[in-house]
Order: structure tokens, then C-alpha cells, then sequence
């Protein structure tokens, strides 16, 4: 199937799940998940009308990026060192993955350097258990937010986390519930408004925007199974 019938079917559910539970499709943001994807089929989405991209490896997306030019946002969506940060600050439109506060230290020193304010980012909070999932621990969510929500060069929009896989999307609902939770918990503690839930992949998306998800990210059902090569940093 071609990119471009597969991304109308995606935005089709995407409006349907929204529809079904009472909420507006235009709060929901597709981003596409082009990691391992070759460039050309990365112009292809955007062709299709894809406007935002997420890159999980600082390397792969830069090398993209080199070679593609801002033809779309891009999002970084992955676990990211904090010797990284600087591609961060200078590379993407957002940051889904912020997760402890040596990584905020470094993103804010990088993007004072470049004279940037207020950078869109959301705290990754860990709210499955297997061992491989990075992310915040909750317990010092509250912390990182707050320390996040002070900085002037970031800019604390909302959460994201990662729902244990399974091939049930059911299975994700109560995480995707919690995320919620955590978020209007802080968004009351903090007094600040904190939009974004980036949550929802291309196994469970219609669970996470019925659970209130304003970013989806969706690999596999845009571009079809991942091939990956050897090199995985
Ligand atoms: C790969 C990835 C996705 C997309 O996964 P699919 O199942 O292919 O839709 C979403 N979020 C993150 C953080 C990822 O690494």
C-alpha cells in the first residue's frame, strides 16, 4: 500500500476515535514516527501532508535532517544522553522525552547559548515496567516539572509515556488514564497549563485519544514494519 493511502486511513481512525469520544480531531497532532526510514519515503509522508516527524537517535535524525532540511517539524520522541542535548536545542522543534535533571541542565544550557526561550517540552514519564522503557519515575515527576516549568528556555507543555506493548491495546488504557491523572494533578500544583499528552503508537492510538492523547506517535501503520540495520547506538 502507498504511504500516502496508508496516512489517509491513520488520520481516518484518528478522526474516528476522536468523534467517539466527544473530542475535536483538530487537538489531535499526528506526528510520524520516520525512525529507520529512508529519506525519500520520508518526502513521500510530507507530500501526503504529514507535518511533524519523529526521530528517536540523534545521529539517524541529523544525518536527515542534513538532507531534508526543515521540510516538516521534527520531533526528538526517544531517550536521549545529555552530551545529545546540544543536536536537541539545535536540530528539532520539541522534545517528547526530557526525563532527569542533568538532561534539563544541559538542553538549557544549549539552547541559552543559542539565545532560544522557551523550547516545547514534554516530561517522558515511566509508567510500564518493563526494565527497557526510560521515562521519569512518578514519584519524582512532580520534581522535574517543577524545576522545568522555572526555566525560561524550556517550555513545559505536558507529558508523554510509553504503554507496555501488547497486542490488546485494552492493555494500555490504565496507563494512558494515568498519564491524564499525573497531569492534572500537576497542572493544578504547578498553575500552569499543561496542554500536551503525547500518547498513543500505531498498536494502541485510538485507546490513547479516547483517553485524551493530543499527540500521537505512529510509525509502523504510515510506513509499514521497520527494517532496522546493524547500527543501533
Ligand atoms: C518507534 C516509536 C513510536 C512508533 O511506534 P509504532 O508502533 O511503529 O507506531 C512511538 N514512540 C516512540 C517513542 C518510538 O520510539
Amino acid at each position: 500500500m502507498e504511504i500516502a493511502e496508508r496516512l489517509r486511513r491513520v488520520e481516518d481512525r484518528i478522526a474516528k476515535a476522536a468523534e467517539r469520544a466527544g473530542r475535536d480531531p483538530s487537538e489531535i497532532t499526528l506526528v510520524a514516527v520516520s525512525k529507520t526510514v529512508e529519506p525519500e519515503r520520508i518526502r513521500q509522508a510530507v507530500g501526503a501532508g504529514v507535518q511533524v516527524l519523529g526521530e528517536n537517535r540523534v545521529q539517524e535524525a541529523r544525518d536527515k535532517i542534513k538532507e531534508l532540511g526543515r521540510i516538516a517539524q521534527w520531533h526528538m520522541i526517544g531517550h536521549l544522553q545529555k552530551n545529545k542535548a546540544k543536536y536537541v536545542a539545535e536540530l528539532f522543534d520539541m522534545l517528547h522525552s526530557l526525563d532527569d535533571l542533568p538532561l534539563l541542565d544541559a538542553l538549557c544550557k544549549r539552547l541559552e547559548k543559542l539565545g532560544k526561550e522557551a523550547f516545547p517540552t514534554l516530561v517522558e514519564v515511566k509508567l510500564s515496567p518493563e526494565e527497557t522503557k526510560h521515562g521519569c519515575d512518578p514519584r519524582e515527576l512532580l520534581a522535574l516539572a517543577k524545576e522545568a516549568s522555572s526555566r525560561p528556555q524550556v517550555k513545559l507543555l505536558g507529558l508523554m509515556t510509553i504503554a507496555p506493548y501488547s497486542e490488546d491495546p485494552e492493555v494500555a488504557r490504565p496507563c494512558f488514564r494515568r498519564l491524564r491523572e499525573l497531569r492534572d494533578e500537576l497542572q493544578d500544583y504547578l498553575g500552569v497549563a499543561l496542554p500536551h499528552l503525547s500518547m498513543g503508537m500505531s498498536g494502541d492510538f485510538e485507546v490513547a485519544i479516547e483517553e485524551g492523547s493530543t499527540m500521537v506517535r505512529i510509525g509502523t501503520a504510515i510506513f509499514g514494519e521497520r527494517v532496522y540495520g546493524c547500527k543501533l547506538d
